[in-house]
């Protein structure tokens, strides 16, 4: 079936029962992944934004299609541990969480592997790398034919409700998903459990769908806390390693002497690194993160930045770069 804007499969609630449609629905999901558009698909926590994770301008397309007004890092699904293992670097601890909890509602925040392909605007330019293995057969379906690592927000317009069903997603962004696949309501209806790993301690980063419980009893020792910018306790919530090592100087009509210049627009033909020499928005996300660190692995001490529009994605992106900007008393 397919709606005015969507392509929006129902299948019946059995999966079994819906083979025929299943198979095609989960192929042209996985074309419209390759494609670089974006997907709704089901997971056993809620449903998910999908899009090509080493695609830059596919996953600015998921920024822009929720609204965010900020870029936080996006969860990065694959069909198997072996997958997991290819983009980040598992401790034995992180190792044997994911063996127990995997496939199910279990986040693991793990340093990046070096040469991982997920785009750094996924990890909101961070060293490490949210990775989960959903359960749903559905979603496993789609990340097996499409062998690409996928980003997969919570599938609703930023501010709003998850969704848990297909009905759900439609009604708040129908009009910007290529494929809807309906594997029913979402089982467990929360957002996955996150653990992080990147100081050595396991840290709960985030509650949700797995119980800290269980997860401290297949450790046998209590989680670490975490989530608190201010008080860091795991390199990804400090907020300087959203920062390149480079000072930034923002709203910069030109460089200064020492200074690299990252441009926007169509004004600056001659620039080495520009954001969008059309002016787009959601092409200088898509580059953000990229650009800043290939600046800063040219070595230079500081980095003029031109002015952003504040529409559309301009404002996730100024809110980045101010931050980027602000002194750096969390430095450690
Ligand atoms: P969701 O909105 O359900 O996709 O969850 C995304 C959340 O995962 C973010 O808001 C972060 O809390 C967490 N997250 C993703 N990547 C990272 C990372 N590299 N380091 C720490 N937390 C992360
Ligand atoms: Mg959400």
């Amino acid at each position: 079936m397919t709606s005015s804007s969507s392509s929006c499969y129902r299948d019946p609630p059995s999966i079994a029962t819906g083979k025929t449609l299943l198979t095609h629905s989960v192929t042209q999901a996985a074309e419209a992944l390759i494609a670089g558009k974006l997907v709704a698909f089901p997971t056993e926590t809620v449903y998910g934004l999908g899009a090509d994770a080493t695609r830059d301008a596919a996953v600015a397309q998921v920024f822009a299609a929720k609204g965010r007004p900020r870029f936080n890092p996006l969860i990065v699904h694959v069909p198997s541990l072996e997958d997991a293992v290819a983009l980040g670097e598992f401790s034995p601890e992180a190792s044997e969480l994911a063996k127990l909890f995997w496939p199910g509602p279990l986040t693991l925040v793990v340093p990046r592997r070096k040469g991982c392909p997920v785009s750094l605007l996924a990890s909101a330019g961070m060293p490490s790398l949210a990775i989960r293995v959903p359960k749903h057969p559905l979603a496993q379906a789609l990340l097996k034919a499409v062998r690409l690592p996928v980003v997969a927000p919570s599938a609703n317009p930023s501010g709003r409700i998850s969704p848990t069903t297909a009905a759900h997603v439609e009604a708040g962004l129908g009009s910007k998903v290529s494929v809807i696949l309906d594997g029913g309501p979402s089982a467990i209806g929360l957002e996955s459990t996150i653990v992080g790993f990147l100081d050595g301690r396991a840290r709960l980063l985030r509650p949700g769908g797995l119980a800290r419980a269980e997860i401290e009893s297949a450790l046998g020792h209590r989680l670490g806390v975490g989530g608190d910018a201010k008080k860091p306790s795991a390199p990804g919530q400090l907020e300087s390693h959203y920062a390149p090592r480079a000072r930034l100087r923002l709203n910069a009509r030109g460089a200064k002497k020492g200074e690299a210049y990252l441009a926007f627009g169509a004004a600056y033909p001659d620039a080495a690194f520009n954001l969008s020499p059309a002016g787009d928005l959601t092409e200088a996300a898509a580059n953000l993160f990229r650009l800043l660190h290939e600046i800063d692995a040219t070595g230079v001490k500081a980095i003029a930045v031109a002015p952003i529009p504040g529409e559309g994605l301009g404002e996730a992106i100024n809110d980045r770069l101010t931050r980027a900007a602000a002194p750096r008393s969390q430095v450690k």
